[in-house]
Formats: structure tokens, C-alpha cells, sequence
């Protein structure tokens, strides 16, 4: 006999081995247990069937809205939950659980455009935008890779021409999460003294266009798209004033890639706790599959494996709170546990048999979800590129000098730094 898919996902989703819900303190609890209902009550029912229909769920924003996910760690003075990271990594993951397309959603919505604003922006942009994105009654977007500017965002190609008291932005978009329903998009462009600087966009514009890429096997439910900036213009009060260079536009990476570090925790937890329900059900051989060596044998390496995730990012979630969080340690951070939650979803995966490639079970859409997680935010390549500079002093990201160095300049050679 085998367990259904409702069967085998019933239940909390927590997994507990090495005692960590000690080293929460109450509020962090409450938040994790609260998104947690809301994750098992809203999300789990319906996320699936959004996923295979590549449609985004909008029914879900005024929920997400009011649960103080988006922009949890930002001050109450703008609208936003005032969480500390702990707190929010595990909001994140219990998010990521329930759909790995939603959590998607909100690293671009919390982790990148409120972020960027947040950190970048003027007391005007800061109380326009906030508190309505952090309701989800407002949805931004981030644009920054381009079609021939990926793991090198250095060598973008979007430009920014001052006219008229305010820009002029040129240039092409790819990969861009949200963007086709965004109300504002923050924008990386070139200036014409070479600096790359940021600029919100809104999202009626007639000088944007943003077409959502079809056919996508990972984030089915997340909308990434293709932008156009053709003689957009904007004003000069929508330039981010605090964004000098790279440098900045990093800055907001690095922090983006702390919640997608808890994404893996969360997806790779969904995969075990379903393979685990599954594999006491399932019986072959006149025993239940979960008494054979082998099975144990991969349960325990996903149980393992989440449980040192769960302390890493607890520990890195604290000393994020402390600011004793450096850019080489958060790239470890989410290399580490998403390469452990493409482990282990293949782990879940061979232990539902054939079961396990029908989407009803779901691990079949968080093994497709975490390739895309693989690759943004950094690939897993070039976040080993980061740490292995920090351990070695060796860069090693390229062997050639810079391609243009007249147009580049000494600025832009210092600023050359891979996501
Ligand atoms: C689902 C999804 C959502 C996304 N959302 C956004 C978004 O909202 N906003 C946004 O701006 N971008 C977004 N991105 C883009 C994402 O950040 C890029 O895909 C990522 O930076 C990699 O760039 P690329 O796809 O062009 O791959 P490339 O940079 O072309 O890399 C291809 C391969 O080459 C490897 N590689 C590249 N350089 C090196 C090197 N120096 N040494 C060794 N190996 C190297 C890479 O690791 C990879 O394996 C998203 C991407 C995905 C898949």
C-alpha cells in the first residue's frame, strides 16, 4: 500500500533531531509557527496546481500581506515587521516549504527591491514605497542581469543618459522576477561617467516593457521576464541616491542571498518530511520500505544534512543580527544549503519510487524549484569563486584583464566584483 500525496504531506512540517527549537526565543517561534499555519491552511492546497498551470497565485498576496513576511526586518517606522533575521529566515523557510515559486516571489518583492530602497533610497522613496509593498499592495521588482550580463553584472549594458532634469534609460533586462505585474522596478543602469546606479521605474511607464518567459521547467509558478527600456524616462528624484557604483547594487545581493540560504532549508525539510511519511506507508517485500537498511540509509543523510543546515543558518541568522556577517560567509551560507536541498529532494525523490516523478507529491516541483535556486542569487559556482577568494586571496573569477579599461577606468575596475 502507498500513501496518498495528501497523506504523506499531512501534518507539521517541522523537523526537530538536534533540539533547535531551544535555541529559538519565543517571538521567533511565534512568527515560524505562524507563517507555518498560514503556509498549511492558504498555500499547500492550492500551490501545487499554480505550478502546473505556470499561473502566479495573486489570491495569496493580501495573506501575504498581512503576515509582516515582506520586508520583515525592515522598522516599523516604514510600515515593515521590525523581525530580527532569525526570525525572518525562518518565515522564509516555512514559505519555501509550501512553494518554492512563492518564496521566489518574495526574494525579489522583500529581499531585493524593498531591500534596495530601504538601503538605498530617499526618505521620499523609503515612506512612498514601504509600507504599501510590505502590505503586498504594491510589488516591485529587480532588475539587474541582462541577456549578456549574468554572473558578471559588471559588464552591463543598460544605460542611464541624463536629460531634461531626470534619465533616459536604454537597454534590455532578463531573468527579471515580478517584473511584467510590478508597480516599480529598481533598475541597474550605466550613467554616462561609467557608474552603475540604481533608479526606480514605474511600473506604467511607456518606456517599459516586460514579457514573462514561457516554458520555464523551475519556479512554474514565479514569473521571471524578459524586460525592454526603450527612451524610458524618468524623473531625477527616482535615481536611488545611496546607490554609488556595484558596490551597492552587492550590498543588496549579499543580503538577499542570507533568505535564499534558508529557501534550501525549507525546501530540502518538505522533501524529507515527505519521503519519511512515505516510507513508513509504503510497503514492499511484506514490510513497510522505511525497515529496509538503504531506505534508512538515505533518510538519515536528509535528516543529517537538514539538521547542520538548521544550526548553520540559525548561527548565521544571529551573527547577521550582531553585523558581523561578511559577503564570503552568507555566499557559503547559501551554497552550502542549497547544494544540500538538491541532495536531498533527489534523496526523497528515489524513495518514492516512481511515485516520486508525479507532481502530486511535490518533490518531483521542489527538485525542478531548487535548479532555479541553484542558479540566482549567485550561482553555486561563483559563490565558491567568493569563498574560495576569502580562504586563498586568489580571485579567480577571470583570466583576462579588464575588456575595456579606457571605458571602464580605475572606478570600474575597483567595482568589478561578480555577484
Ligand atoms: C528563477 C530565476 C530567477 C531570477 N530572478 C532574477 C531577478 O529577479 N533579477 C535579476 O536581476 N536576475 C534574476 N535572475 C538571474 C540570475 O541572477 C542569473 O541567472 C545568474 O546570475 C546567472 O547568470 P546567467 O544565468 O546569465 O548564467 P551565466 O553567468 O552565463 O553562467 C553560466 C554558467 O557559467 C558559470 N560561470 C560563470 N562565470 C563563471 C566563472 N567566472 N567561473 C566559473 N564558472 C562561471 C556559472 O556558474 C554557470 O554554471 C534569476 C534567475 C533565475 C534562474
Amino acid at each position: 500500500m502507498s500513501i496518498t500525496p495528501e497523506g504523506a504531506r499531512r501534518g507539521r512540517r517541522l523537523v526537530d533531531f538536534v533540539n533547535v527549537e531551544g535555541l529559538l526565543s519565543e517571538e521567533e517561534k511565534e512568527v515560524r509557527d505562524r507563517v507555518c499555519a498560514f503556509v498549511d491552511e492558504r498555500v499547500v492546497p492550492v500551490a501545487a496546481g499554480y505550478w502546473d498551470r505556470a499561473e502566479f497565485p495573486f489570491e495569496l498576496l493580501p495573506g501575504l500581506g498581512e503576515l509582516g513576511i515582506m520586508g520583515g526586518t525592515i522598522g516599523e517606522e516604514y510600515g515593515c515587521a521590525g523581525w530580527n533575521n532569525v526570525a525572518y529566515g525562518l518565515a522564509v523557510a516555512e514559505l519555501a516549504r509550501g512553494s518554492g515559486s512563492l518564496s521566489t516571489f518574495l526574494h525579489v518583492q522583500s529581499g531585493l527591491a524593498m531591500a534596495a530602497i530601504h538601503e538605498l533610497g530617499s526618505e521620499e522613496q523609503k515612506r512612498k514605497w514601504l509600507p504599501p509593498m510590505a502590505r503586498c499592495e504594491k510589488i516591485g521588482c529587480f532588475g539587474l542581469t541582462e541577456p549578456e550580463a549574468g554572473s558578471d553584472p559588471g559588464s552591463l549594458a543598460t544605460t542611464a543618459v541624463e536629460e531634461d532634469g531626470g534619465y533616459v534609460l536604454n537597454g534590455e533586462k532578463r531573468w527579471i522576477g515580478n517584473a511584467s505585474f510590478a508597480d516599480v522596478a529598481v533598475i541597474w543602469a550605466r550613467t554616462e561617467d561609467g557608474r552603475i546606479c540604481g533608479f526606480l521605474v514605474e511600473g506604467d511607464n511607456p518606456g517599459y516593457r516586460a514579457e514573462v518567459l514561457p516554458r520555464k521547467g523551475s519556479q512554474r509558478a514565479a514569473w521571471q521576464t524578459h524586460i525592454k527600456l526603450e527612451d524610458c524616462r524618468i524623473p531625477e528624484e527616482n535615481r536611488l541616491p545611496k546607490a554609488e557604483g556595484l558596490g551597492s547594487t552587492l550590498s543588496i545581493l549579499t543580503h538577499s542571498r542570507y533568505g535564499v540560504g534558508w529557501d534550501g532549508l525549507g525546501q530540502a525539510t518538505d522533501c524529507y518530511k515527505t519521503a519519511l511519511a512515505y516510507a513508513k506507508e509504503r510497503e514492499q517485500f511484506g514490510q513497510p520500505i522505511a525497515s529496509f537498511q538503504l531506505v534508512q540509509q538515505k533518510l538519515v543523510a536528509m535528516v543529517s544534512e537538514i539538521s547542520l543546515s538548521q544550526l548553520l543558518s540559525i548561527h548565521i541568522g544571529r551573527l547577521k543580527d550582531a553585523g558581523q556577517l561578511d559577503a564570503p560567509t552568507v555566499s557559503m551560507f547559501k551554497m552550502n544549503n542549497v547544494a544540500k536541498a538538491r541532495n536531498i529532494a533527489a534523496l526523497a525523490r528515489d524513495v518514492l519510487g516512481g511515485n516520486g516523478i508525479l507532481l502530486d507529491y511535490r518533490v518531483m516541483e521542489h527538485m525542478a524549484d531548487i535548479e532555479g535556486v541553484y542558479s540566482y542569487e549567485g550561482t553555486n559556482d561563483v559563490n565558491t569563486l567568493i569563498v574560495g577568494q576569502a580562504i586563498t586571496g586568489y580571485r579567480a573569477f577571470s583570466t583576462r584583464p579588464p575588456k575595456n579599461p579606457e571605458r571602464d577606468g580605475k572606478a570600474q575596475r575597483a567595482e568589478e566584483k561578480p555577484r
